[in-house]
């Protein structure tokens, strides 16, 4: 991983090698956590921006509500936060940057109420999360033999530490099979999201993704939604069975990390012409000329570092 210089620890910016934590600290106990995953470009002007910061931070505190963590900055504190972390370190090229709200040391035992709510903010250069090579030519993806936590004990909305087991081993089975992602069903079997992004299929010219019934409410998902529509592409949000995945004209994951990564095969099925098709490449071209101030329509989503 390419180190930065510092990472921001309740409002100071520690040095890299320093930021550490006891070991009894609760949230690596227990798992009540919540992240956010949020990425800052280098812009056609030559500046840095972070994409949709605000509907990330507000992601952030929305999913510790859920989880009953009290979170000791306000939206404005934390967008601040990692705007100044990025000039900080000198991120002007673009970064990854990861807030952690977690509960710190202090109490142990589950109730957690009296336990200090603590957040985190590190920033780090981060390439193609499923690859260059996925991002042009698609990936392999096997459906898992896990499902997402149905809704009726975990809540899939809050982007929280705990719901990663989930993920983690539905990758890790992923990748020991060969594969190069994971794409989770529902409780009910219909497909509701990779292990760290969510889903597409293209039929007939008609862009579907599931609804969020059972995933994150995903920004990158609204965002390529949104540029569909923009170049007149009907969309609809429906329920998607894993047959009809197999015989879809093209698919595609979505995510922060892993942008628009076209998917080429699913389950030893090929997909469409087995590569990045039509549909997937120009809202790809769409995605990446919006997080890089390229439509003058989406310069409202940039938060300029420098
Ligand atoms: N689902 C899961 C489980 C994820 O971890 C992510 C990545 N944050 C996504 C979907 C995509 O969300 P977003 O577009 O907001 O990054």
């Amino acid at each position: 991983m390419d180190k930065s210089e510092f990472i921001w620890m309740d409002g100071v910016f520690t040095p890299w090698d320093d930021a550490k934590v006891h070991v009894l600290t609760h949230t690596l106990h227990y798992g009540n956590g919540a992240i956010e995953g949020t990425k800052a470009y280098k812009t056609e002007d030559g500046r840095c921006a972070i994409f949709k910061l605000n509907e990330h931070t507000q992601r952030l505190l929305n999913s510790s509500k859920m989880t009953l963590m009290d979170v000791p900055f306000t939206l404005d504190e934390l967008n601040k936060a990692q705007v100044e972390l990025l000039q900080k370190n000198k991120l002007f090229d673009g970064a990854y940057i990861r807030p952690l709200v977690y509960l710190g040391y202090g109490v142990m035992g589950l109730y957690h109420k009296e336990c200090p709510v603590q957040v985190s903010v590190s920033a780090w250069k981060w390439g193609a999360y499923l690859g260059e090579e996925g991002l042009k030519k698609g990936v392999r993806v096997k459906i898992s033999s896990f499902t997402r936590t149905p809704n009726t004990s975990g809540m899939g909305k809050a982007k929280a530490v705990a719901n990663y087991l989930n993920s983690q081993m539905a990758k890790y089975e992923a990748v020991e099979a060969g594969y190069d992602e994971a794409l989770l069903r529902d409780d009910q079997g219909f497909i509701a999201e990779a292990s760290g992004a969510c889903f597409f299929i293209v039929r007939d010219g008609v862009l579907i993704s599931p609804p969020s019934d059972n995933t994150l409410e995903s920004i990158t998902q609204a965002t390529v939604i949104d540029l569909a529509k923009d170049m007149g592409i009907e969309v609809v949000r429906r329920r998607i069975t894993r047959d009809e995945v197999y015989i879809a004209d093209e698919a595609f994951f979505t995510g922060t990390a892993a942008e628009v990564t076209p998917i080429r095969e699913v389950d030893a099925r090929i997909i469409g012409c087995g590569s990045r098709g039509a549909m997937t490449e120009k809202l790809q071209t769409a995605y990446f000329d919006a997080v890089a101030g390229r439509n003058p329509k989406y310069i409202k989503h940039l938060t300029y570092v420098n």
